[in-house]
């Protein structure tokens, strides 16, 4: 009986536990998330397929093959959103020149990218979201505009992303401002992407966040034989790519190489994955990028920008950057059939769920502290008020020096925090919270030395 009476207890407690979790999902978020759809995401890239290149370069080719009429097609999904955002969506094919450089771009040519911006609604916040996917694919030789590219998964699962994100969050108010793009270039060298961050920079957009995804929907390796599709890698860069020679300095007196601001992105991500989206773990990955490979958040990077790409956990190297075609009974391509659209939804989801919380969030806390000017074993963190926003209270977050991921959140309405932890055997960061939850980015604090 007392066993029994045991096993009830412990149930129960068990149950109360996942309810909790259950508790912090924002039901305006789990319901955004809710309307992703594997169907949607998979017409979306059978239509992008049926252009049959979307090589920078292919431009259009009987009429509806190209990357032009490739262009138009995702405007023109833009533009339908644009009736349920109440006049604050607006879509554009933002067209540049880029100069022949005799290689992978033969000559001086006009490139464009397809870009929609759903303005918030406080005039005050100036915070932009950002996600990416590129809209151009290739097949084995990068230079060839004319064969076949069908691009299903690289990047038509990146752009189907972003189509997808952009139909549910249009119909939402957010106080920040998300910007929603399908860049070109990206396959001859990142132009579409250096072209906006350059941009960003130039006009000083305050990004605080780049989601980059590129090939988020194949779930088999090949040479491994792996069929999973319940893990996703999050890049992010360890030490920044810009980093001045005062930046450099504290990280080194912090030993804060595990958390630059595109890290803390990454770790929300996972957050926010975990929390809201069932059956995909997100690992992050502490490096920029694969080896031999770039991407176009790279090009945010080395402006200054908080940026991190999503790619798939396991690739597979027969189905991207090859011409179409079976050898030896192994079939090449980058073909629709090939692309795991259950795993693309859930993908899309992170994604959502992290735009979603973010823009609805305040603005991270201001000038984050951490009290180094005593020896004592508790530490003691203060910051200021977000520029914008309604925050309810802050969450110091704790976790031990060789650990991922934050392990304890300590919640206060004040200014300023001490907790009974040494301030040299942890790691913190503060970051801002409203009353439904929603969080700010973590910001890592600066040693306050008086
Ligand atoms: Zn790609």
């Amino acid at each position: 009986m007392k066993q029994l009476i045991a096993l009830a207890l412990f149930l129960l407690a068990w149950d109360l536990s996942a309810q909790t979790r259950m508790i912090n999902r924002n039901p305006e978020i789990e319901k955004m998330v809710n309307e992703v759809k594997a169907e949607n995401l998979e017409q979306y890239v059978r239509d992008l397929v049926d252009f049959g290149t979307r090589h920078t370069l292919s431009g259009t080719q009987d009429g509806n093959r190209g990357i032009v009429p490739a262009q138009q097609y995702v405007l023109e999904k833009f533009r339908s959103f644009e009736a349920d955002a109440g006049g604050r969506l607006s879509s554009e094919i933002d067209m540049f020149d880029i100069p022949g450089d005799g290689r992978r771009i033969p000559e001086d040519a006009e490139i464009g990218n397809v870009v929609a911006t759903l303005k918030g609604t406080d005039p005050n916040d100036d915070r932009i979201f950002l996600i990416s996917g590129h809209l151009d694919s290739r097949a084995s030789d990068v230079m060839d505009a004319e064969i076949d590219a069908p691009g299903a998964n690289d990047d038509g699962s990146g752009v189907a992303v972003v189509i997808e994100a952009a139909r549910i969050l249009s119909k939402m108010e957010f106080p920040a401002t998300i910007i929603f793009m399908a860049v070109s270039g990206e396959e001859q060298g990142l132009i579409g992407a250096v072209h906006m961050a350059k941009k960003a920079k130039e006009e000083d957009w305050n990004i605080v966040a780049m989601l980059n995804n590129d090939m988020v929907g194949n779930s088999y390796s090949s040479e491994t034989h792996i069929k999973d599709n319940t893990r996703v890698r999050v890049f992010s860069e360890g030490i920044p790519l810009l980093e001045t020679e005062e930046m450099g300095n504290m990280r080194r007196y912090t030993n804060g190489e595990n958390d630059s601001k595109s890290r803390q992105l990454a770790r929300y991500i996972k957050e926010i994955g975990d929390r809201y989206v069932d059956q995909l773990e997100v690992k992050l990955i502490y490096r920029n990028d694969r080896f031999l490979r770039g991407g176009d958040h790279t090009p945010f990077a080395r402006e200054g920008f908080t940026a991190i790409r999503m790619t798939e956990y396991n690739e597979n190297y027969h189905y991207h950057h090859q011409d179409v075609r079976v050898e030896d009974g192994q079939q090449y391509g980058d073909l629709p059939e090939l692309v795991d659209y259950e795993y693309l939804r859930k993908i899309t989801a992170v994604n959502l769920a992290t735009l979603a919380s973010l823009a609805a969030a305040p603005s991270a806390p201001e000038n984050v502290g951490i009290d180094v000017s005593r020896l004592v074993n508790t530490s003691t963190l203060k910051w200021e008020k977000p520029a914008t926003g309604n925050p309810k209270g802050y969450y110091v977050l704790m976790r031990e020096t060789d650990q991922s991921m934050w392990e304890k959140k300590f919640y206060t309405e004040d200014l300023e925090l001490t907790v009974p932890y040494s301030k040299d055997n942890y790691f913190f960061a503060v970051q801002a919270v409203d009353e439904k939850g929603n969080e700010s980015l973590a910001v890592f604090p600066r040693p306050l030395r008086r």
